[in-house]
């Protein structure tokens, strides 16, 4: 589905994340942990070309319009007037080549999408009377309408009390078990470690790659989620 061969990338000739490579199958759930810092958003950026690359290349074996990207999240700006429908609608925005107008199937796919997550209710709704939990689900939704088979998530449960996380967390799992690829950035390493997925903790460079069961087992896992804290790695 992807192929990610020593990437590398860089800010102001800074490098960032170095030769980094991986390769994803259909199905696959791909979660990427480390600090703050370690260079994971910049890794999502440069594999979708939102920034350059300094090295290496990526293979997608989808075409760019089946891959859906939700950006890590920055408090939602008070004024957005959009209703819940029109975010949503929004993520079809990229399947419209010369259309300013959204067709009925791009309706059909919201419309699904939204019941998906549980939102189909609240789809006439100001965007901004949502929860925070009930946001994250409108842009869920949206990035599914514009994804078919690759969907590359930002830290989709940053900020998010423990239950709407943990009902997005679910969200996930039944979307991968649907069939859907999924790489997903995650400050939680717990959960990275569940067995069934696989693991990339980086820190500019890759620590560890591999499946979650292995990196249950590493020194790395185990340090960084001992009580005193991950300091040392
Ligand atoms: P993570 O997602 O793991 O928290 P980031 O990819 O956001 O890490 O950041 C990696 C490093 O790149 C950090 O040192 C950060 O300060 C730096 N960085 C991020 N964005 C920019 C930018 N636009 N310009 C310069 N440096 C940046």
């Amino acid at each position: 589905m992807l192929d990610c061969r020593n990437v590398s990338v860089s800010y102001d000739g800074k490098p960032v994340v170095e030769d980094i490579s991986f390769g994803l199958a259909p199905g696959d759930c791909l979660r990427v942990v480390g600090e703050n810092g370690s260079g994971k958003s910049t890794l999502m950026k440069g594999l979708l070309g939102l920034l350059p690359l300094s090295g290496g290349g990526t293979v997608f074996r989808v075409s760019r319009d089946e891959v859906g990207y939700l950006p890590q999240q920055t408090p939602a700006r008070g004024d957005f007037p959009a209703s819940v429908m029109e975010v949503v609608l929004s993520g079809r925005l990229n399947r419209r080549r010369f259309s300013p107008f959204y067709t009925r199937r791009d309706r059909a796919s919201a419309e699904e999408n939204m019941e998906r997550l549980g939102i189909a209710s609240l789809a006439g709704k100001p965007y901004r009377a949502l929860s925070g939990g009930q946001q994250r689900r409108a842009l869920l939704a949206r990035a599914l309408c514009a994804v078919g088979k690759l969907l590359m998530l930002d830290e989709p449960s940053a900020g998010l009390d423990p239950l709407a996380a943990s009902q997005v967390d679910a969200l996930l799992e039944k979307l991968n078990q649907e069939g859907m690829t999924l790489i997903v950035i995650s400050h939680d390493l717990k959960s990275a470690a569940r067995p069934g997925g696989k693991v990339l903790h980086m820190r500019k460079k890759t620590l560890f790659l591999g499946p979650s069961e292995d990196y249950a087992k590493t020194a790395l896992y185990r340090h960084m989620t001992a009580p005193e804290g991950g300091r040392g790695f």
